[in-house]
């Protein structure tokens, strides 16, 4: 689940301080690292691609090894002759990130290293919807989830809660209309109750961390797509030309679907959220449960005439709203993520028909519309990758933090 990260190039109008070629001579050397995606890189191999000399290779790989962010694999010997070769690779133990998510039946928590694999997986049933008492359960299994990681050498450094609503500020959830919370700030009541204290938190969309998390498990042939999640709401996460757009809303559950249709919680009426939101499609055939979209799978693979209906509608409403965001940025994939790669196989052709309808481009650039790999679990996967990629990202400031 490794993918290199984008990165912008350094300013070259400015010139470089000694500190400065040598954080940037050690970012340019793990990223080489990290971006081989499992496969072990020599110190020879290093020296080539970077340029650099391999006294400078071997003291930066020194660093990184003593900061347990790379380790040595084992050694391999090619041919009959020659030295046995020691390749690195990224750390299995050391620093991990953190993921929790609230889903509409489970509170789940996961912990993921540096290498991007999920280490703990851990679920509680929930059908509260009090902040109070959801942050509370979140807090317990984060505590839990922390324990976990140490005990398999695993430092959290940090953690992202997925949110199902817009986010202000990295920590307060404005409006989650299907929870009913309204400037509920989230990463207070989580860093007042993580252990350790001072634990970095983060909250962020949950459609954008699902979104995140399947790039990564998708690996390198995806680089323009929407993935549209369904589970208590429906959001969009999209990549652009491989980068992940920060200032992309992704609520694509409000939008209008039928100008004359029925209310919505989120004040409006007519939203995509009302015809394809899991509850709208369970609708009262059954109670929301344990994994409702296994409620609805099961209920149409019986026969249930009224939920095939209900899906039938939910895949055209889904195609309208896609194809709508189709018209404005061009994706050549469609991802359904979260519950709805459970469902794919009943909304698909619903979708494909108004993408054929609605957007221009379809007859000369084919959008694919496929189920996404990660299920219900993107989102908290995502939660705890996008905190290990601050590390990824800057293993500068993770050297620096570890050294104070
Ligand atoms: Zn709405």
């Amino acid at each position: 689940m490794s993918r290199p990260v984008h990165r912008v190039a350094p300013n070259t109008d400015t010139p470089i301080r000694q500190d400065s070629l040598r954080a940037h001579n050690l970012d340019l050397t793990f990223r080489q690292i990290a971006g081989a995606r499992g496969t072990p890189v020599s110190r020879s191999e290093l020296a080539t691609t970077t340029g650099l000399t391999r006294p400078t290779i071997s003291r930066i790989i020194d660093e990184l090894l003593a900061a347990e962010l790379i380790v040595e694999a084992e050694p391999t010997r090619s041919g009959n002759s020659g030295r046995p070769r020691v390749g690195l690779t990224l750390a299995r133990t050391g620093p991990a990130g953190l993921g929790l998510d609230i889903r509409a039946d489970v509170l789940s928590a996961c912990v993921v290293d540096l290498t991007g694999t999920v280490r703990h997986l851990d679920f509680l049933p929930h059908d509260g919807l009090d902040p109070d008492e959801v942050l509370h359960g979140l807090t317990t299994m984060a505590n839990r989830a922390v324990q976990a990681a140490a005990a398999e050498r695993l430092t959290v450094v940090g953690a992202t809660l997925a949110a199902p609503g817009p986010v202000q500020n990295n920590s307060v959830v404005r409006f989650a209309p299907t929870l009913g919370w309204r400037d509920v700030d989230a990463g207070a009541a989580l860093s007042g109750g993580l252990q350790p204290a001072g634990l970095p938190v983060r909250v962020d969309n949950d459609a954008r961390l699902a979104a995140l998390a399947e790039w990564y498990a998708a690996g390198q042939e995806l680089n323009n797509f929407v993935c549209v999640s369904g589970e208590f709401d429906i959001g969009a996460g999209l990549v652009l030309d491989g980068v992940q757009l920060r200032g992309w809303a992704g609520e694509v559950g409000h939008v209008m679907v039928d100008n004359d249709g029925a209310p919505c919680a989120c004040g409006a009426t007519g939203c995509l959220q009302r015809y394809a939101g899991l509850q709208a499609i369970l609708g009262t055939a059954a109670e929301p449960g344990i994994a409702p979209a296994v409620t609805i799978d099961a209920l149409t693979s019986a026969g249930n005439p009224r939920i095939a209906t209900a899906l039938d509608e939910a895949g055209t409403a889904l195609g309208v709203a896609i194809a709508g965001l189709i018209n404005l940025v061009r994706v050549d994939t469609v991802l359904l993520g979260g519950s709805y790669s459970l469902l794919a196989s009943w909304l698909i052709d619903g979708i494909n028909r108004e993408l054929h309808r609605r957007v221009l481009t379809t007859a000369w650039s084919p959008v694919e519309v496929r189920p996404a790999t990660l299920g219900p679990d993107a989102a908290v996967i995502g939660a705890a990758l996008s905190t290990v990629d601050l590390v990824r990202r800057d293993p500068n400031g993770w050297l620096a933090g570890a050294q104070n």
